[in-house]
């Protein structure tokens, strides 16, 4: 079904999404018990709760665990089970390279091997997370040609610290293989193997596995990673990928609701989400993906433009970091710094026709270091919403409100409606 613009009534009311990335958590025994969002002084976002209504978020599905990407898809109002088609492939929308339909997209990380015979045994994942010659070995890699699959076009670019985005292009390749990337749980770089009989597959594997190779080969005897074994830092010499992926086909967010809508995010997974979802990517200078986001200039920017357009997608991923990083305290101070964005945020917007909702693409326990399939906290504040009875923004306080449990891909359409641009269902 497709959007037709109703009649101005409506058009002046706002929505802004905020999404904290991994925001909720468990009760953690070194904050007393107290979940980290509990736990922190959040008096921006207790108050929006107070005023608005509260409830809980099943992202993909109850006690499914998402990762980010789908919990994404889903958070944006698509169904997730229909079309993910693949994690690489947001991350190169996001990186900006214009995919086409045949290319296959990876995530990918310089990391750090020592070659034992055959073997790369991997020392550590992320080449020690600070690579400010990135861009130049991203060079060193992109267009490389490879000696058993000439017709093969390699695209390497990097996005940010240890990550960059590895695009193949070429006639008859496939999503169905496995990833290069060890991601923690093993020693030695994995061989790619195909995950399904076709052709097109078991050729994608062999590529990736000569390309890893070339990767290896390549980087290794670069100057730049002489300089770092000479400073003592782990070279950057293999690119471990991960999460192929392939062009999503998203109906728009304008052809769905007939909105204008923008995205402001510093992760390019996040960016290409939105990209996909046919959103405009703002981009502003002090945005990133790390603990040293800048929350004030996120919150003006998104406030900002709204005089342009209808619905902003604003994401704050550093409450995710801090978990993974099994750092309850940080998460705590992180979950603080989003208090201190909402209030810059609402500072910025016309509160009568406004509507805040907050909330996150999933759980992340701060004792695991994992995303769980726990239910995310949600609030919606603005002009025309019900008040619930809820005055704290917190996963179990969330509970008790009256929005109460909602799928992920459930929350657009309710945004959409407050705002007006949710369609009618049936004559
Ligand atoms: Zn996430
Ligand atoms: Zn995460």
């Amino acid at each position: 079904m497709l959007f037709t613009l109703p009649s101005s009534i409506n058009a002046s009311l706002k929505a802004i999404l905020v999404v904290s990335d991994g925001l909720g958590d468990h009760p953690i025994p070194a904050l007393s018990g107290k979940t980290p969002l509990q736990a922190a002084r959040t008096p921006t976002l207790d108050k929006l709760a107070a005023e608005g209504a509260t409830g809980l978020v099943h992202v993909i599905s109850p006690g499914v665990p998402p990762g980010s990407d789908a919990g994404h898809v889903a958070l944006l109002g698509y169904d997730p089970k229909n079309c993910y088609t693949g994690r690489g492939a947001f991350e190169a929308l996001g990186a900006g390279i214009s995919l086409q339909p045949s290319d296959i997209a990876f995530r990918g990380n310089f990391a750090t091997v020592k070659a034992h015979g055959r073997e790369l045994r991997v020392l550590d994942r992320r080449a020690g997370r600070h690579v400010p010659e990135g861009d130049k070995l991203a060079k060193l890699i992109d267009g490389l040609s490879l000696p058993n699959s000439p017709d093969i076009e390699v695209i390497v670019k990097r996005t940010a610290e240890h990550r960059c985005v590895v695009v193949l292009r070429g006639a008859n390749l496939s999503r169905r293989i496995s990833d290069t990337d060890t991601h923690g749980r093993s020693i030695n770089v994995q061989q790619s193997i195909p995950l399904d009989s076709s052709e097109g597959a078991q050729r994608t594997a062999s590529i990736l596995n000569e390309l890893t190779q070339e990767f290896h080969r390549i980087l290794s005897t670069s100057r730049i990673n002489t300089e770092r074994r000479k400073a003592g830092l782990p070279e950057a010499n293999i690119v471990l990928l991960r999460g192929a992926g392939t062009l999503p086909e998203f109906t728009s967010l304008k052809d769905l609701y007939g909105i204008r809508a923008a995205c402001v995010a510093g992760g390019a997974l996040y960016k290409g989400v939105a990209r996909s979802a046919g959103m405009d990517i703002l981009s502003v200078p002090g945005a990133t993906a790390g603990y040293d986001t800048d929350a004030e200039a996120k919150a003006q920017a998104a406030a900002q433009t709204l005089g342009k357009h209808d619905f902003v997608f604003l994401h704050f991923k550093p409450t995710d970091s801090a978990a993974h990083d099994k750092n309850p305290q940080k998460k705590v101070e992180m979950i603080e710094k989003l208090d201190y964005l909402l209030s810059t945020l609402q500072a910025g917007i016309d509160r009568d026709k406004t509507f805040i909702a907050v909330t996150a693409d999933h759980s992340t326990s701060s004792l695991s270091g994992k995303h769980t399939g726990d239910p995310v906290p949600l609030l919606i504040n603005g002009p025309r919403v019900r008040k619930d009875k809820v005055t704290q923004f917190s996963e179990s306080s969330c509970a008790n409100g009256g929005l109460g449990h909602l799928i992920g891909k459930d929350l657009m359409p309710i945004l959409m409606n407050y705002i007006g641009h949710t369609p009618k269902y049936g004559a």
